[in-house]
């Protein structure tokens, strides 16, 4: 049986991955802190045989015992509330964490996939975002501590990919959404759902204008999926191009949800990028892979996931306690 390491496992993708290897038949180990995932994520793989969970922070070193086939590199906090509540860890979970890990594929002779993101390309000058561009990355602003620890990530692997051969993969993942997000974690989805359950108006950031392209999450799944099991090493968007403004985002939310509440607008964050499109063509020519799912199929599942949550989850504004992890 091969087996698998997923970093993050009980967080928003991690755990659909953890799923997704599962299905295949691979012996997985999820590891993950909890700093900005939650056990609930995982807790149906616990009773099985073929899943281990082992609670560790991967900034610190990091063992396995036994073979390892493959490595999934997604802990990181992701929504821009977390890490700039948590700057610090999130600096290390994608240089010190991504370095242990390094080390640990190469001990192990397994390949190594990271979780990149289209954070890399910052506020882009060029649309839609190609690999080939290099960004518009502000180091010293609030993003900076994801961003660059992101593109120090790539660095990192490509050049353990270069000076030990190491096989390693590169993800960049465009915004994507769906059941297991948390409610509270800030990012636009889970806070206009959530406005709208708690019969709270939407909060567009700015006025608007800036646009994002949503992938639903089964679809990233399958493109990183393609790409682990692929040769290629060199960087890959995966995203869902179709491009939408953040205020017609918030009509159509406003429009599934049916609530009577209407959209604010509050400042917009510093560094906000005012729009962003993946270009998959590398995707569909490497992989052959393309997003299937749409946005209105993708939005009633996710939708449906967070209806059905405890009321409690709804109103609590805060569930995550960072104040213990900050030294
Ligand atoms: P998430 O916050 O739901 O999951 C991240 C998980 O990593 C959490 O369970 C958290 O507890 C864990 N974690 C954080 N630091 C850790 C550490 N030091 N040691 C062990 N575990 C730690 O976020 P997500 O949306 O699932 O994102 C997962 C990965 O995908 C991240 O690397 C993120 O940068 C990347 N990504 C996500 C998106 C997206 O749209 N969801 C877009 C681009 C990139
Ligand atoms: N946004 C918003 N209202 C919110 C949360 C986010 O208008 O309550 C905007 C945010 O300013 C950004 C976009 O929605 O332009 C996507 O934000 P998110 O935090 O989901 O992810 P990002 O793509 O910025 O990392």
């Amino acid at each position: 049986m091969k087996r698998v390491l997923i970093t993050g496992a009980a967080g928003f993708l991690g755990s659909h991955l953890c799923d997704r290897f599962i299905k295949e038949g691979y012996h997985v180990i999820g590891m993950d802190n909890l700093i900005t995932g939650h056990l609930s994520n995982i807790e149906h793989l616990m009773p099985l045989e073929q899943f281990e969970f082992h609670h560790h922070d991967v900034s610190k070193f990091v063992h396995v015992a036994g073979k390892l086939d493959y490595i999934l590199h997604f802990a990181s906090p992701a929504s821009p509330i977390d890490y700039l509540k948590i700057p610090i860890q999130t600096l290390k979970v994608g240089s010190l964490g991504t370095h242990n890990l390094l080390g640990l594929a190469l001990n192990k002779g397994a390949r190594m996939l990271i979780a990149s993101t289209s954070e890399v390309y910052g506020d882009p000058m060029v649309h839609p975002q190609t690999e080939e561009y290099y960004g518009n990355v502000n180091p010293v602003g609030p993003r900076g501590v994801y961003d660059e620890a992101k593109r120090f990530q790539e660095a990192m692997t490509m050049a353990y990919h270069t000076y030990h051969n190491l096989e390693t993969r590169i993800v960049r993942i465009f915004n994507t959404y769906g059941p297991r997000m948390r409610l509270n974690d800030g990012r636009v989805l889970p806070a206009f759902i959530g406005q709208a359950l708690r019969g709270e108006d939407l909060t567009v950031f700015g006025d608007g204008s800036q646009t994002r392209s949503f992938c639903y999450v089964d679809d990233l799944v399958e493109g990183i999926y393609r790409l682990l099991l692929s040769d290629y090493a060199q960087p890959v968007n995966i995203g869902n191009p179709d491009e939408i403004t953040i205020s017609q985002f918030a009509e159509e939310i406003i429009k599934l949800t049916g609530t009577q509440q209407k959209v604010i607008y509050k400042p917009l964050p510093k560094d906000d990028p005012m729009q962003r499109q993946p270009n998959i063509d590398k995707a569909k020519e490497i992989l052959g892979w393309e997003p299937k799912v749409s946005r209105a199929e993708g939005l009633k599942i996710t939708y449906g996931y967070f209806k059905s949550l405890p009321e409690e989850k709804l109103f609590d504004k805060d569930h995550k306690n960072f104040e213990h992890y900050i030294k």
